[in-house]
């Protein structure tokens, strides 16, 4: 087994399924933080066959609603002492803003460079997002 040395205080974003790792340390700007951090690929998981693990060792403001955006499965837990003092549940959020683009090319948001993006997800399938402007539904993928 793999030894990674434990962070005493910080973030350990967990159960992230095999090769999504590097797409979410890029798309939390992971690698402009100046704090400590980790990237664990392809990790044996009872669970998931194989994961990727992220180590923060740093309190940071954490984007979980993108996080659930891409995975509600991930788990986010805060270390302090060594220790896990809290478990973040993740779900896939309602609204979306900003996140990502809508596919509809004549959409206002995708026209205009100051329009952002607004999304409302689409009940009972996942990942689907209906535009608030144009009402095109979009696929989130990472
Ligand atoms: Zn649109």
């Amino acid at each position: 087994m793999l030894k990674v040395t434990s962070i005493q205080r910080g973030i350990v974003i967990d159960h992230i399924s095999s090769g999504k790792g590097l797409k979410i340390f890029q798309k939390l700007n992971l690698d402009k933080l100046n704090s400590p951090v980790v990237l664990l690929m392809n990790v044996p998981s009872k669970v998931l066959g194989k994961k990727d693990i992220i180590k923060i060792q740093d309190s940071i403001d954490l984007d979980l609603k993108a996080l659930g955006l891409i995975d509600p499965n991930i788990t986010v837990n805060i270390i302090e002492n060594g220790e896990r003092v809290e478990k973040k549940k993740l779900v896939l959020p309602e609204k979306v803003t900003g996140l990502f683009q809508c596919k509809n090319p004549r959409c206002i948001t995708s026209i205009d460079d100051y329009a952002i993006s607004e999304f409302t997800l689409v009940e009972g399938d996942k990942t689907k997002y209906k535009c608030n402007y144009c009402e095109e539904i979009t696929e989130y993928k990472l």
